[in-house]
């Protein structure tokens, strides 16, 4: 199995404007991502959000919306729901709240202040498993399955 080389970024042309945007790192991990649900992305040269249809890969001229439309044109429904952004607010709320009420009761022979810190903590911690179990165990199969890449910058 040879690994695909990972680009560290691209560019973009906002069409309105005719001015092109370098995505890299996380920004450029989520732009790439057909299933990332993102309706709208940042033109620098505007300084403001965009629908994506407005936006082209330079490379390529492809709006991104139709590169999403494309890349995730086989995903079935009950995919794109548990990629979606309401569904991993789900899996953290799931993960977060009991994980409050959990702190909040363990620390009942504590004063209020520290029961109420207890239970920010708790949610904290759980939300961010939540996080956690929602992109190792939902997104990141799911967009491979679909995609048919790790990961999804090597996607042209
Ligand atoms: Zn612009």
């Amino acid at each position: 199995m040879t690994d695909q080389l990972v680009p560290e970024s691209r560019v973009y042309r906002h069409r309105q404007c005719g001015e092109e945007t370098t995505v890299g790192d996380q920004s450029f991990e989520t732009v790439s991502n057909p299933m990332s649900s993102m309706e709208r992305t940042y033109c620098s040269s505007c300084g403001a959000m965009f629908e994506i249809s407005e936006f082209e890969w330079s490379d390529t001229g492809e709006t991104i919306a139709d590169y999403y439309a494309r890349h995730s044109q086989n995903a079935t429904p009950s995919q794109r729901f548990l990629t979606s952004k309401k569904f991993m607010l789900l899996v953290i709320l799931i993960i977060a709240l009991p994980a409050a009420g959990g702190a909040f009761v363990l620390l009942a022979n504590s004063g209020m202040l520290v029961r109420l810190l207890g239970a920010f903590g708790g949610f904290i911690v759980g939300a961010f498993i939540g996080m956690m179990i929602f992109v190792e165990a939902f997104a990141k199969p799911i967009t491979k399955k679909v995609c048919g890449v790790t990961d999804t910058r090597t996607l042209t």
